[in-house]
């Protein structure tokens, strides 16, 4: 076989054009490695009962992977099913009074294994038009009619299932919506689902660990937990401070996900050490199942006194605590100073939101004390002017 000649080096140039235009609309990314215990005030990650970096979850992790592997070796179907990962499914399933659960190597997979596997041509797809990423790409992989609508308009949700062409329906929302933080309305979707011969499927990421009796979600909250229609995804990177996916529903569903869904059967599993961690992190959150309401006591604190400050501030219905920023450059400007000061947060630009919209979002954590989020307002205040 002939060599393959000179490599050209303009292939990629369209890129440079695509990177002007982010910069020249003030969307330009940056990764910044941090480093081990930097003593920063943390309100940026999504840890939200503080469990990442507890001894007890952490130690797990460690012991998992000297006994099982530092990796899974192989998918679920394989060889990267262990006890581990049945005990996992079970207690979450046990948790959340579902039948059945089934752990993803993340939430973003677990999203798109329980979209792709739950419609298809013959479905329709309803959504609110803010949900997360992972389940906008699960839409557009289904084949299925995607309905995307209004936020929170239960009306316009029900008209699209009511006219849709297709015999066979999925509404999907998220239960908390990751950049404002409010609340899907579950009993008003849950009824239009039934009028309409439709699934519902909640992806509970912001709301496991928060919300609902002993932390056991939104879905839970909503009196909905082991109901036959309805599916809940979750991560275990968020409240239970490790990393994975799940989705929890009737026996039925999660057999066909185990059969069906591509990003399960030929994803390698998660690692043993991140199962151990998520389990130890459901004990801890079942030992103290005060956590959850910490959690919502700081998210309160924050927004109170950011609004008290003059901040348009959203009321945060479970930890994430969203403040408007004129702009992006603004948003980009008012978190780094934040970070010189020692206080992460959260920057919101779009894609991650709809144009027009910046935010800095922060994130509650069970750990902080009332001083601690004093300090940090005071430090968002300063580097803030309004
Ligand atoms: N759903 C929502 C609402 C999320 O916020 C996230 C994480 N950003 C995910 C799913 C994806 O979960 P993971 O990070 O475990 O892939």
């Amino acid at each position: 076989m002939n060599a393959p000649g000179p490599a050209p080096d303009h292939v990629f140039d369209w890129l440079d054009t695509e990177a002007e235009k982010r910069a020249a609309a003030g969307l330009v990314r940056r990764l910044r490695p941090r480093p081990a215990n930097t003593g920063e005030v943390d309100l940026a990650g999504n840890d939200y009962l503080g469990l990442a970096r507890d001894k007890r979850v952490a130690g797990a992790t460690a012991a998992a992977a000297l006994r099982w592997g530092a990796g899974a070796t192989g998918s679920r179907l394989v060889t990267g099913s262990t006890e581990l990962h049945a005990e996992l499914e079970h207690e979450l399933a046990r948790f959340c009074g579902t039948q059945s659960a089934l752990v993803f190597s993340s939430g973003f997979t677990a999203n798109l294994g329980a979209v792709t596997a739950l419609s298809g041509s013959d479905s329709a797809i309803v959504t609110d038009k803010y949900i997360h990423a992972s389940l906008i790409e699960g839409c557009r992989l289904s084949r299925a009619d995607v309905a995307a609508v209004a936020h929170s308009d239960t009306a316009a949700i029900t008209h699209a299932l009511a006219t849709r062409r297709k015999p066979r329906a999925l509404v999907v929302t998220d239960s908390v919506f990751s950049v404002d933080g409010d609340l899907a309305k579950l009993g008003e979707l849950t009824e239009a689902c039934r009028a309409h011969g439709a699934a519902l499927l909640v992806d509970d990421a912001h709301g496991f660990g928060v919300l609902g009796e002993g932390g056991r979600g939104a879905v839970h909250q909503a009196g909905l937990a082991g109901a036959p229609d309805v599916v809940t995804t979750l991560t275990l990177s968020k409240s239970l401070g490790a990393q994975g996916g799940a989705v929890l529903g009737p026996r039925r569903v999660i057999k066909h996900l185990v059969d069906t869904a591509r990003s399960f059967i030929f994803d390698t599993a998660l690692a043993p050490g991140s199962a151990a961690a998520a389990l130890s992190a459901l004990n801890v959150l079942r030992a103290e199942p005060d956590l959850p309401g910490k959690v919502l006591a700081v998210a309160s604190r924050l927004s109170e006194q950011l609004a008290e400050a003059g901040f348009t501030v959203s009321t945060p219905d479970a930890a994430v605590v969203s403040v408007h920023a004129p702009s992006p450059e603004k948003a980009v400007a008012w978190a780094e100073s934040c970070a010189e000061q020692g206080v992460r947060v959260g920057c919101f630009r779009p894609p991650s939101v709809p144009d027009g919209i910046s935010r800095l979002r922060l994130t509650a954590r069970a750990d902080l004390t009332e001083s601690d989020v004093d300090a940090a307002v005071k430090v968002i205040v300063d580097c803030a002017p309004r």
